[in-house]
């Protein structure tokens, strides 16, 4: 069988490299002039920036997507088990760092506001249940789309036990049954935010964050993270995969109700007898699909999502170090709800957003020149809309984070600035054609939203399977790389 694979994100790579595994003639074709999608670098004068994901977690997606090829990831990157998960910095000038290892954090947590401990740990169970209940049926299939049929008794099972686990709590509610001080209450309620979405409104499944970070352990890959879209290329072209870089693809080719191959920016028609579009779907079902094959995911009906939210960057070489960051830091919001409010009520970034910064030449000091650091700094406004013009905005925006950076403790941030890249919304829709600069298409706020995404099989069009953040399982590169992994099976078995 032939695939042609649109887009070499982590979903579109992972899909090729199943595919071929499984005996599939596979072409993949990138837009970009390399693959990696927002998994993607910037270097200068030697210093070298991974520009999207730092937090990798759930290694098992990923080693899935090696063994597939007969690899181990262990042996395509080296992977280092950060000791502390993040430190947190507060506007006060409080710390707290949290300690990778889950006894660990719960003393750390003991320490900083006694007491807390015992809700953490009653946390970290919850997000357990909900690792336990949510993996086989949820992230490893299209549940929903499995169950649009009749569902079988283990379906049934399935959704028995996740229901046990009373989804339709908001993580807000579940973080607040088990914390009471507020800072921590903040600190928890920010995993909403990694899937772009709200607390009050994402549902309290999104505790597993916690699971994820302490019991699964989060890593970093030496040389950078971009590493890990170098080594999942290499395997698909030892697969047998061919992929055309600077080949973007204008039209998914469509006979009657059947996807037949796709027609390139270059005039090229190149067909074959499945495609998997890694391509943002939301962009992509009003783009890429012909008119007349979109019935179900209509124009309208994708300008009814909430988008998730989008990302400001600034990467910063600079001269020096600053002894107070760790790998992962967060300079939290001197008020958390007035943040949520500026994005997702207002549309607008907030005055006062929380920002998170890594650190990796801390780990890793072949990431900066000697004496030297390199800062990723990245908040979370809003998806582009007409509320706010980055075009005439982001400088004064761009003033406010270091600003703020400064004031919290990193004294003389402007001044060692020796280089300096800042990228907006506006990049993640040029560069990767992400719908409205959003990071993970859709938001999870509301169960619609959340538990009910594009699927990964389009209901219009046969052959025509989608993949990557903005589809099922959702966003971040683990959840990417299982669907890849989840479309390769259901198409080549
Ligand atoms: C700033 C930032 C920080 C993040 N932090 C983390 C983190 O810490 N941990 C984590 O796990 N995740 C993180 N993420 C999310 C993670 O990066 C994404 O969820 C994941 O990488 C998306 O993969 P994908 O499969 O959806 O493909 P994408 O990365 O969206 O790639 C899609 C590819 O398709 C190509 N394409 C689009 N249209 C066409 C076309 N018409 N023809 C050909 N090619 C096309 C694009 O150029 C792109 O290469 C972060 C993302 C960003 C932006």
């Amino acid at each position: 069988m032939d695939a042609i694979v649109i887009g070499g994100g982590i979903g579109g790579l992972s899909a090729a490299i199943g595919l071929a595994a499984r005996g599939a003639k596979v072409t993949l074709l990138e837009k970009n002039c390399r693959v990696g999608g927002k998994l993607n670098v910037w270097a200068k004068d030697g210093f070298t920036f991974d520009t999207g994901p730092h937090v990798l977690t759930m290694l098992w997606a990923l080693e899935e997507v090696f063994a597939a090829a007969g690899r181990k990831l262990s042996d395509q990157v080296e992977l280092t088990r950060l000791d502390t998960v993040c430190r947190y910095h507060f506007e006060d000038g409080a710390a707290l760092d949290a300690p990778g290892d889950p006894e660990a954090a719960a003393e750390a947590i003991a320490q900083f506001a006694p007491g807390e401990e015992k809700g953490f740990q009653r946390f970290l169970t919850y997000a357990r249940q909900v690792s336990d209940a949510t993996t086989d049926p949820f992230l490893r299939q299209d549940f929903g789309a499995s169950v649009r049929g009749v569902p079988s008794s283990a379906q049934w099972g399935q959704l028995r036990d996740f229901l046990a686990l009373r989804p339709w709590r908001t993580l807000r509610q579940v973080v607040r049954e088990n914390f009471s001080d507020p800072r921590l209450r903040q600190i928890f309620e920010l995993y909403a935010l990694y899937s772009g979405s709200h607390p009050a409104r994402a549902s309290g499944i999104f505790a597993t964050v916690a699971d994820v970070q302490w019991r699964q352990g989060t890593f970093y890959v030496r040389g950078g993270l971009y590493r890990l879209a170098e080594a999942l290329r290499e395997t698909a072209e030892s697969l047998g995969v061919v992929i055309r870089t600077e080949t973007p693809v204008q039209e998914i080719i469509v006979h009657g109700r059947t996807a037949r191959g796709v027609a390139t920016d270059g005039g090229e028609r190149l067909f074959a007898d499945a495609v998997v579009c890694n391509a943002d779907c939301l962009s992509a079902l009003t783009t890429l699909v012909p008119e007349f094959a979109r019935r179900s995911w209509t124009e309208s009906r994708v300008e009814k999502i909430e988008p998730s939210t989008s990302a400001f960057l600034l990467l910063l070489g600079i001269s020096g170090e600053y002894p107070q960051l760790a790998h992962h830091n967060s300079f939290l919001a001197a008020d958390g709800e007035a943040e949520f409010n500026a994005i997702f009520e207002s549309g607008v970034p907030a005055d006062d957003p929380t920002i998170g910064i890594a650190c990796q030449s801390l780990t890793d000091p072949t990431r900066a020149p000697e004496g030297s650091t390199n800062l990723f700094v990245m908040t979370n406004p809003p998806a582009l809309s007409s509320k706010f013009d980055w075009q005439h905005e982001a400088a004064g925006y761009r003033l406010r984070v270091l600003e703020k950076l400064e004031r919290m403790g990193l004294r003389g941030l402007r001044e060692r600035i020796l280089v300096e890249q800042m990228w907006t919304p506006m990049d993640l829709q040029s560069r990767y054609g992400a719908y409205r600069g959003a990071i993970y298409g859709l938001s999870s706020n509301g169960w619609r939203q959340g538990f009910l995404r594009p699927p990964q099989v389009s209901p219009d069009v046969r052959g025509l399977y989608f993949v990557g953040g903005s589809t099922h399982p959702g966003g971040g590169v683990p959840l990417c790389a299982l669907s890849g992994t989840n479309v390769a099976r259901r198409i080549a078995g």
